[in-house]
């Protein structure tokens, strides 16, 4: 028989529970035993909803208050030395995750504690927090063992479930070496790491456990014949644990390629695929499974929100059963619903305003039924579930026909593109030099990234206006009101090239959705970010374009009150892309091109209005970056033309800036020099200099302003030590192409603080001009 199984629910509950819990809890509102009750209630009803779905293997393990990674570090006692002396429990594991700092008492002192470092989970999202391994590190299990827990939490109620762990290879992989233990080869540390894990396994088997799912997702990245090894002899060992368990390898977010090769070899019970990100690996992963090993079908799209098209999907599953045999199958979703939200029961505003998009919708608890249809239908035929599959089929059918997903002005816009609307009209030394004469700027010109500080009555006005109980009228006067506070602001700092402080805009992603024509949003589709927090991407249905101007009004505002430049601040198309959930009908790099001819039009009416510096943010950039090497040229020939077609529509006199925020720039230096950017700033205030260095040998040569203080800290930066870092920079920048700014925008930070740094940052470039 095909088994239904799922291999990850999401943990953030179906109104946020765990968050507001945590946040609760960390606020002194509850008690850790109260977090405890609250977590075994959910833990609880997730089973049952997975169960009254009728899945048959339901995760275990997958539950967290904070990360999974963290969790499975600290359950392996792999604890940074910082953190050693705190007590075991809750608080413990947050401060890993969040820092901690606790001022002095009569009987203690200060405690200030660095967090660990947190890191994009593949290419989702979702942030994890890197295990920090250290030279002889030692693992063992505590006395409280996670997993194992929550299995018997589960055969407590009667559900029998199937453990997650991440995988002795990941684990170590996605890991960094701790602060003392330069020069560690993690993977050496595997030796002393598995044992642990036999431990742990042959627990759970004694406690019941027949199936456990370990998740290798690093299987879907380059691998090195060593590294495949490794995974060889780890799971030999493993699969010998005890007769009674099986192993499930499960891999997602892409293909696993020949890394498969050690399959067959290795006595696990089976291997989980993703068939909707690599559907054209079926047959290939089956050619290389052992005569018993079972192949766990990813079929159901676990990084989106679209209802899965069950006649395809099934005829995958058929062809599995066909070469496999019923008994070696199981369906499931690609990967962990951990991604996707949690029900689509609250979603009422969607069901009775968008009922016809809304039924094009699954999210997690409805694609787990999906799950389930599908191995009915293998199982028992069609026929069983003809009713289900009908009403796929009417969805998908009023999807793929639907007039609201096709716009043909679109579509013909889309093909009239011409190499020319993807250049600007002469070369970057050229135009800096026109640019230069048509309006110069002291040298080393000051800016700001874009936010000044989102305050409690920003947040408040914004809510009010969304609730109905301010006018429109109203709430357009305050944030004129907030423009206003906030360029006289920047006149009395004395910065250069001003910006307008981002008021109206509580998400640089959404802002714009919200004034697009192909996007919906949802009112409860929260997915987890990092922690506690939760975002809530907004949904790209169908053709993507601008109807009326989206900006022009503040930035024009703001423009009349000063005399200095006011810099455009719009958010880039392959940011908007990343942070959304994107239709699956398209290519991805279509509906990137299409908000590109948006942003496009944005960047001509900026210009039409009198706007010289114009900023495209495009933080995302680097974290679209496929998983394997073959597939980056492709992904940044799109992504990079879509930057250049929503930026070169205007004079040489205009300045484009761009802005990214985080400084792993490897892969992508030759990209960031095609984008052919006038002015780039990025985050620089915490890595070393050698990265400017590598711009240059890559070739770039125009307007950059590194980030000289860290906007992620409350901390004033004195203007030595801005001073020190910017003279640093000098040695790989000429001075001509040098911008003095922060890290990003300043809209987390008070305005205590933001007139202080920036103060002190203005100084700098004074001091800098004074000395050239
Ligand atoms: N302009 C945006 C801001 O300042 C940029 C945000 C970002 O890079 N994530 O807030
Ligand atoms: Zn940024």
């Amino acid at each position: 028989m095909v088994q239904a199984t799922n291999l990850g629910f999401p943990r953030i509950g179906a109104q946020r529970e765990t968050k507001k819990q945590v946040e609760n809890f960390w606020a002194g509102k509850i008690s850790e035993q109260a977090l405890d009750e609250a977590a075994v209630k959910l833990r609880a009803e997730n089973w049952k909803l997975q169960q009254a779905q009728g899945l048959s293997q339901i995760p275990s393990g997958d539950f967290s208050f904070y990360d999974h990674v963290l969790d499975h570090s600290v359950m392996f006692n792999v604890i940074p030395q910082r953190f050693r002396h705190l007590a075991i429990g809750h608080e413990r594991n947050f401060a890993i995750g969040r820092g901690i700092q606790k001022p002095a008492t009569e009987t203690q002192p200060k405690v200030d504690i660095e967090a660990q470092e947190m890191k994009k989970w593949f290419d989702t999202n979702y942030h994890y927090i890197v295990p920090e391994f250290e030279t002889n590190q030692s693992f063992h299990l505590g006395a409280q063992i996670k997993t194992l827990d929550e299995f018997n939490e589960a055969k407590a109620l009667g559900i029998h479930t199937r453990p997650v762990v991440l995988g002795p290879l990941s684990f170590l992989l996605l890991g960094k070496t701790a602060k003392n233990s330069h020069g560690l080869d993690l993977i050496s540390l595997l030796p002393s790491l598995l044992p642990v894990y036999e431990e742990l396994f042959s627990k759970l088997a004694e406690a019941g456990a027949d199936w456990i799912q370990v998740d290798e997702p690093c299987l879907v990245l380059d691998t090195t014949p060593a590294v495949i090894a490794h995974y060889h002899s780890a799971y030999t060992r493993l699969a010998a644990v005890s007769p009674k368990l099986k192993i499930l390898i499960a891999t997602y977010f892409g293909r696993i390629g020949n890394n498969v090769s050690f399959i067959k070899d290795v006595p696990v019970a089976g291997l989980h695929i993703d068939l909707v990100r690599a559907p054209e690996q079926l047959e290939h992963v089956i050619a290389n499974l052992s005569q018993t090993q079972v192949l766990s079908l990813g079929l159901v799209d676990g990084r989106n929100i679209w209802k899965t098209n069950l006649d395809n999907a099934l005829k995958i599953g058929q062809a599995a059963v066909k070469a496999l045999g019923s008994d070696r199958v199981f369906v499931a979703p690609s990967c962990s619903l951990l991604h996707t939200p949690v029900t689509l029961r609250f979603e009422k505003r969607l069901a009775t305003k968008h009922a016809e998009l809304f039924d094009w919708l699954a999210y997690s608890e409805e694609k787990c039924k999906e799950v389930h249809v599908l191995t009915q239908a293998l199982n028992n035929g069609a026929e069983s579930v003809q009713a289900e599959l009908d009403a796929n089929k009417r969805s998908i059918d009023a999807r793929r026909t639907s007039s609201h997903t096709t716009n043909s002005a679109v579509r013909q816009r889309l093909e009239a593109i011409v190499p020319d609307q993807l250049r600007r009209r002469s070369a970057f030394p050229s135009r800096q030099a026109d640019q230069h004469a048509a309006l110069p700027l002291p040298a080393f010109p000051t800016t700001t990234i874009g936010s000044f500080p989102q305050t409690k009555e920003i947040r408040l006005a914004r809510s009010k206006f969304t609730k109905g109980e301010i006018n429109e009228a109203e709430y357009n006067d305050f944030i004129k009101k907030e423009i206003a506070f906030c360029v006289k602001a920047q006149e009395d700092l004395d910065l250069d090239v001003l910006v307008h402080g981002e008021a109206e805009r509580n998400d640089m992603v959404a802002y714009f959705g919200e004034r697009l024509e192909g996007y919906i949003f949802s009112e409860n589709g929260w997915i987890a970010s990092y922690g506690s927090r939760c975002v809530r991407p907004p949904i790209i249905f169908g053709d993507v374009h601008r109807v009326n101007p989206m900006t022009i009004t503040e930035t024009v505002y703001a423009q009349s009150l000063t005399s200095k430049p006011m810099k455009g601040m719009l958010t880039g198309p392959v940011t908007c892309l990343q942070w959304s959930f994107v239709r699956d009908d398209i290519p991805r790099s279509v509906v990137c091109t299409q908000l590109a001819l948006a942003i496009r039009d944005e960047v001509v009416d900026l210009e039409k209005a009198g706007i010289v510096h114009i900023q495209v943010d495009e933080p995302a950039i680097r974290e679209g970056l496929p998983l394997r090497s073959v597939d980056f040229d492709y992904y940044l020939q799109w992504a990079v033309d879509a930057f250049l077609l929503s930026t070169t529509g205007v004079k040489d006199t205009t300045v484009i800036h761009t802005h990214m925020c985080y400084s792993d720039f490897q892969d992508i230096f030759q990209a960031i020099v095609r984008m052919d950017a006038d002015v780039l700033t990025i985050e620089n205030s915490k890595s070393d200099m050698r990265i400017l260095s590598a711009f240059e040998k890559h070739g770039y040569n125009a307007g950059i302003g590194p980030g000289v203080f860290d906007i992620h800290s409350p901390r004033v930066p004195s203007i030595q030590e801005m001073k020190e870092r910017a003279d640093a920079m000098l040695q790989y920048i000429p001075a001509r192409n040098l911008w003095i700014n922060p890290d990003c925008g300043l809209k987390t930070r008070g305005w205590k603080e933001v007139n202080e740094s920036l103060t002190n940052l203005v100084a700098v470039a004074k001091a800098l001009r004074a000395s050239a």
